[in-house]
């Protein structure tokens, strides 16, 4: 976990604003309809960049008190929000099983929500639904999807004195290796939840990093779902009024031209093309993970430094202030 030490530092810190609140404060003003939408619903000159960080699991406790830690040590930026000037915040996606006989975890996630830091549902047992590396063949039933979720968000929700977390709701949502269909989202609609992390984001073709979409409600559907859906890599699914979505952008790596400005004398998009697949380096859209982009090339990860992580959370930082401003949201895993 120590090498997302420097990159949190340097290129997240002085820009975080918040955790995943404002759609949620959006849908609270009656905003339960959100279309998809490259635009900000505020004047774009006066939108804060924020700056989403979702970790994952959560189970092992040297990482998650350095997250803890880092995130106490940083404030936001000077601002007229409610946030400004205070502790950084974040979400934190339970992986719910395991914590239950384990007490030192149980007390660091009643310190995450006593800190007021978000605590999420990442489900029970942290299911794989899929046969054979396929994700459009699931061997989950819509009861077992159901438990999944209903079984953490009863351990989340269950009072400290009850050998609960005391969290007084939970509003989101992210699907163990982001793998999900109808059965999925119908288990987390079902209880309540308000918003999924889940979906792939960011690959349309006209979405090029300065016109991500904004999170968005589910009454139609996702564009970049519905291309994945059309390419034969994610299910068709219903609609979810209501049921908000946080697109976690693909992370566009840095184009050659712009290596030189980040610091770096060589070609991220190739290092990256020769390690994974499915890269394609003329977009230069890739994973958003840190799992993604750190792990070891024979894991199917692409193996970068620090540096080229910097690099490209950076250029996605660039891109937006260029643009629309859309949220930058970042998947991470506080054990990594
Ligand atoms: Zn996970």
């Amino acid at each position: 976990m120590l090498t997302v030490k420097t990159p949190l530092r340097r290129t997240i810190v002085p820009l975080i604003i918040s955790a995943f609140f404002a759609p949620l404060s959006l849908a609270e003003q009656g905003f339960d309809a959100f279309p998809p939408s490259k635009e900000s619903p505020i004047a774009t000159q006066v939108t804060p960049m924020f700056i989403t960080l979702g970790f994952d699991d959560n189970l092992e406790i040297n990482g998650l008190s350095w997250i803890m830690d880092l995130l106490a040590n940083n404030h936001n930026p000077n601002g007229h929000d409610a946030y400004a000037n205070r502790d950084l915040r974040a979400s934190f996606f339970m992986h719910c099983e395991p914590a239950m006989e384990n007490e030192d975890v149980k007390t660091l996630w009643r310190q995450l929500v006593q800190i007021g830091h978000e605590v999420a549902n990442h489900s029970q047992t942290h299911p794989d639904d899929k046969v054979n590396y396929n994700p459009l063949q699931s061997w989950m039933t819509a009861e077992q999807w159901q438990e999944e979720v209903t079984l953490c968000n009863k351990l989340l929700t269950r009072s400290t004195e009850e050998g609960g977390i005391g969290v007084e709701t939970v509003f989101g949502f992210r699907a163990p290796f982001m793998t999900y269909n109808d059965n999925t989202l119908n288990a987390v609609v079902n209880n309540g939840i308000r918003y999924d992390v889940s979906f792939p984001a960011g690959i349309t073709p006209d979405q090029d990093g300065t016109n991500n979409i904004w999170p968005h409600t589910l009454e139609n559907g996702s564009p970049s779902h519905a291309m994945a859906a059309s390419g034969g890599w994610k299910p068709v699914i219903d609609n979810y009024p209501g049921l908000w979505e946080i697109p976690l952008h693909t992370l566009i790596v840095p184009p050659d031209s712009k290596m030189e400005h980040y610091g770096l004398n060589y070609s991220l998009r190739d290092k990256i093309a020769g390690r994974i697949g499915y890269f394609d380096p003329n977009n230069g859209k890739g994973d958003n993970f840190d799992w993604n982009l750190y792990f070891t090339p024979n894991w199917g990860a692409a193996g970068l430094s620090e540096d080229d992580v910097v690099a490209i959370y950076q250029y996605n930082l660039d891109l937006r202030l260029e643009g629309n401003r859309a949220p930058l949201t970042l998947g991470l895993h506080s054990a990594f």
